[in-house]
């Protein structure tokens, strides 16, 4: 059985809906669904979201090998803060040790793209080989590559057609703030001391007063972007399902 989701009408219709709402319309309408996450600075809104509406949603972590200690800390902190039952560690093929064997020590300097690659592009896009859709944490208002972000989108990976949920799409930094302070969530710890946004240590340094809050990411090249967040529009209107027993 097979059903087809008006992913147009289900984007106008979610534009305005609560974020919770977003997820649950996920939940009810696709069959595989997970979401990704960085455990970076923002990353307690959707996680707690998440906890709130199915702690049972698989959480997709990239375990690049290049993270700081803190992230790991608090990607274990967090996870049992809230309850969440299944995060998963998405592991590169190539160790960092293989990868420095390979293509040599420091590509994230020499070759940050195809570091990037390697350690999180085809770790996730494997993972997401066996779901539906999946929802992430991205906002209009981090880059200007994502300020027209849908709230729901059909994108095309590897040759597939999948459904990408971004709930908090539409929200600002004080509604992040807001939500955080509201319900007593633990921020990242190097949010506190200067790194409003938070990828691998190499590629990430705590940015300066008045600087773009992404300015710490891949600072000093023209980089904004990891790639997993760089799609391929899929089809535009309808998406075909498994039913929920998989076949
Ligand atoms: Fe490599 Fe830096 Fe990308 Fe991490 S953020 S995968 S270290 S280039």
């Amino acid at each position: 059985m097979t059903a087809t989701l008006d992913i147009d009408q289900a984007a106008t219709e979610l534009e305005h809906a609560d974020a919770a709402d977003v997820l649950r319309w996920a939940t009810a309408n696709l069959p595989r669904f997970a979401v990704s996450s960085s455990f970076g600075a923002d990353s307690a809104v959707l996680l707690h979201l998440i906890a709130q509406v199915d702690a049972n949603i698989p959480v997709l972590f990239l375990e690049t090998g290049f993270h700081f200690p803190e992230t790991l800390r608090y990607r274990h902190d967090l996870a049992e803060l809230l309850g969440l039952r299944d995060v998963r560690d998405l592991k590169p093929e190539l160790t960092v040790v293989q990868q420095a064997s390979e293509h040599g020590g420091g590509l994230y300097v020499r070759d940050s793209d195809g570091c990037c690659a390697i350690r999180k592009v085809e770790p996730l896009n494997r993972a997401l080989r066996e779901f539906d859709g999946w929802a992430s944490g991205v906002r209009r208002g981090q880059t200007s590559e994502r300020a027209e972000t849908p709230v729901v989108q059909t994108v095309n990976r590897e040759g597939r057609d999948m459904v990408k949920v971004s709930p908090l799409a539409r929200w600002s930094t004080e509604d992040v703030d807001g939500y955080l302070a509201h319900h007593g969530l633990p921020r990242h710890p190097l949010a506190e001391v200067g790194y409003p946004s938070i990828g691998c240590a190499p590629c990430t340094r705590a940015v300066l007063p008045g600087e773009d809050p992404r300015a710490g990411r891949w600072a000093g090249s023209a980089k904004t972007e990891c790639g997993i967040h760089i799609e391929l529009p899929g089809e535009p209107v309808a998406l075909e399902l498994r039913d929920r027993s998989g076949r």
